[in-house]
């Protein structure tokens, strides 16, 4: 039986943060689109579930009542309002976040589990605008005669959608880079995480700032603790898989001996029970800056490998590139152009133009963790220095500040105290 053929200006494949965020830009400008998603909302993803001053920024953007709705509602969105770094001596470092709040929102991120933050991004989808399909089966992707086309099933029925522009937003194993970026696509630089829901942790900090562990059974990666509203945790650790595989290490094991052992650790989940099973997914890097868009196709998220390398943090660059892919989208069809130069002109170029720096510095950063002494370094010394923690707090804001750490002449001032 033939399948019936339509055709839609724009699709987006995937519904998670980039593909939300594309999909809000679009429907701000007026732009009709389809977007579909395999899961049906709300769905689970790994992840820390910390969210950035930069998906703030996007939501703010986007819809500023939105954050002040997530802000009303700590039992389910928690106030973030700074972070803990743990050095591999087991020192600690309080460092606050630079607070410039704007009325109505209460710290400059939040925790919140995803399936409960996707389901609210999900749930902000413009109907006017956008044409939203969940629980769809993707067949195919492919590219005929310059045409996108896109075999999908849906409660048994099998659809063919053709399409002149197409999002990739489906994640860290997207169809959409596998099928247009084959030949282009270079290893990534990629890491393994682990995440675990506890309830009963002791000993967090009473503003519910996020731990980072730069623990020794952790080294090159990090075991974090980030509060989460109702008493719960998100207790996870992450790897380069590069290191995982080289050095055969069982990261469930590590991540489990560590909580029962490291005797920082140990005390604060005698009594925690794990609610879950313990699950892993992929953590696609940015460490250098690859094509995200070619004939008739742009990727956005971990489609397109934009997870900060030092951070782990995707969330935001997954809603800010979903925010720059609309621009270049109404570029693209106020000029009747989806030919790869184009698309990379208005999106790839001003993609990196902004996250360039910080894609630079954060890859620099990750091989910190192979100087477990300079972190103890950095942090004995700013656990004595008022001036270099407010520096390094300033590092969350301001990345020349951040850039800093990738000198030797940072370091070589601290020792000296100048
Ligand atoms: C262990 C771990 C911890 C992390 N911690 C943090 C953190 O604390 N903070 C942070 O900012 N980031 C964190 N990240 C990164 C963050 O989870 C991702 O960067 C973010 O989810 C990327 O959003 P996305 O929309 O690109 O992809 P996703 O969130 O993966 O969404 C992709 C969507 O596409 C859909 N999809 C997939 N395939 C198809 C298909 N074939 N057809 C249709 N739909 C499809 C999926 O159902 C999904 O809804 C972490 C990641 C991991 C693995």
């Amino acid at each position: 039986m033939a399948s019936p053929q339509n055709h839609v200006p724009v699709l987006i494949l995937g519904a998670g943060p980039a593909g939300c965020g594309t999909s809000f830009f679009l429907s701000k400008k007026g732009i009709s689109h389809t977007i579909l998603d395999k899961a049906i909302f709300p769905r689970d993803k790994v992840c820390g579930d910390a969210i950035s001053g930069k998906s703030c920024y996007v939501l703010r953007t986007a819809n500023a009542p939105w954050l002040h709705e997530i802000f009303e509602h700590e039992e389910q969105f928690l106030p973030s309002r700074g972070i803990q770094f743990v050095a591999p001596n087991g020192k600690s470092l309080d460092i606050r976040y630079p607070d410039a709040l704007r009325p109505g929102e209460k710290a400059p991120g939040f925790t919140v589990p995803r399936l409960r933050f996707d389901d609210f991004l999900f749930r902000k989808l413009d109907p006017q605008f956008a044409d939203v399909q969940q629980g769809v089966s993707i067949k195919s992707v492919s590219q005929e005669a310059g045409l996108n086309k896109v075999v999908y099933q849906k409660e048994g029925k099998e659809i063919t959608l053709t399409a002149d522009l197409i999002v990739g937003a489906d994640g860290d194993k997207s169809l959409v880079r596998k099928a247009f970026l084959q030949s282009q696509h270079a290893q990534k630089s990629d890491s393994v995480g682990l995440r675990a829901y506890y309830t009963g942790v002791t000993g967090l900090h009473a503003d519910d700032f996020i731990e980072l562990h730069f623990i020794h059974e952790a080294l090159p990666g990090y075991l974090w603790i980030f509060p989460l509203p109702e008493g719960r945790c998100n207790v996870g650790i992450g790897m380069l898989s590069e290191t995982v595989r080289r050095r055969k290490i069982n990261l469930r094991e590590v991540f489990q001996q560590a909580l029962q052992n490291n005797p920082a650790l140990k005390p604060r989940f005698e009594n925690a029970v794990l609610e879950d099973k313990i699950v892993g997914w992929g953590l696609p890097m940015c460490t250098k800056q690859e094509p995200a868009s070619g004939n008739g196709f742009l990727l956005t998220g971990d489609a397109a490998a934009l997870i900060d390398a030092f951070s782990g943090e995707g969330i935001g660059n997954a809603l800010y590139s979903g925010m720059l892919a609309a621009d270049a989208i109404e570029k693209s069809i106020a000029a009747q152009r989806t030919d790869a130069a184009f698309l990379k002109e208005t999106y790839d170029d001003v993609l990196y133009r902004r996250l360039g720096d910080e894609i630079r510095i954060s890859a620099t950063l990750q091989q910190l963790c192979n100087y477990p002494w300079l972190f103890n370094f950095v942090v004995n010394k700013a656990a004595k220095s008022e001036e270099l923690r407010n520096t390094i707090s300033g590092m969350f804001s301001d990345l020349d500040l951040r850039d800093k750490l990738r000198k030797p002449s940072f370091y070589f001032n601290i020792l000296f105290n100048r």
